[in-house]
């Protein structure tokens, strides 16, 4: 079962997540402070993190952008009060969900099979990816042939650059899946790439003027406020 670290310095509610989460069968790590949540992140390596915003020391902002320097572990905020969720929200931060307190157990626990869920697909479907070799996606009018590396579009082949190509390549394989900025730079760009997430919106901007009817009101490749895109073919 996956591992999941729980964050909050309120005992009551870092006792009823764990108990309800021990419930469902995940192993359940908890931290009541933000230097503890980073470290015991970094050792244990849990499947999700569920992160209080207010806590004592660096609070669940920083340790979310501590996270992610190294990490794609989905992400799930726990926020108290409106302006936390916008600040959530405005400074993409890499998380991948929120909920806002007070919520009820159900709504968390569907939050967490969702967010594992989503996390255990891309898994495999890399893998699948991997064993099958080549490919050949149809979108419409939008093809995209992986043996040639070539994107036709109404019939007639579109000029992309490597990485324009592998970021649609990648858009595609997951179609109807909301993908973070970071996970695009992590898959697309790989670990070792220097550059920030805006990389990842420049190249969504090439690739919208190449393949959208209006750019400015795209269709096949959507921003979903705060997280990331998502392909819709
Ligand atoms: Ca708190």
């Amino acid at each position: 079962m996956p591992t999941l670290l729980v964050v909050e310095d309120e005992p009551v509610l870092l006792e009823t997540l764990e108990y309800n989460l021990q419930r469902e069968g995940y192993q359940v790590l908890t931290a009541t402070d933000g230097w503890t949540a980073v470290e015991i992140a970094r050792r244990e390596r849990p499947d999700l993190v569920i992160l209080d915003v207010m806590l004592p020391g660096i609070d669940g902002f920083e340790v979310c952008r501590m996270l992610r320097r190294d990490s794609t572990v989905p992400i799930l905020i726990l926020t108290a009060r409106t302006e936390e969720v916008d600040k959530v929200v405005g400074l993409e931060m890499g998380a991948d969900d929120y909920v806002t307190k007070p919520f009820s157990m159900r709504e968390l626990l569907a939050r967490v099979r969702a967010l594992l869920r989503r996390e255990r697909m891309l898994r495999e479907e890399l893998a699948a990816e991997r064993a099958q070799g080549r490919e050949r996606l149809v979108f419409g009018d939008l093809v995209i042939d992986d043996a040639s590396r070539t994107v036709y579009r109404r019939g007639e082949p579109v000029s992309l650059k490597p990485k324009e190509y592998d970021l649609l390549l990648f858009l595609a394989r997951h179609r109807g899946m909301v993908l973070s900025r970071d996970l695009i730079l992590e898959r697309v760009w790989g670990w070792d790439f220097i550059g920030g997430s805006r990389t990842v919106d420049v190249h969504i901007r090439w690739l919208r003027e190449k393949l959208e009817d209006d750019p400015a009101n795209p269709t096949r490749i959507v921003t979903v406020r705060g997280v990331g895109y998502r392909f819709e073919g």
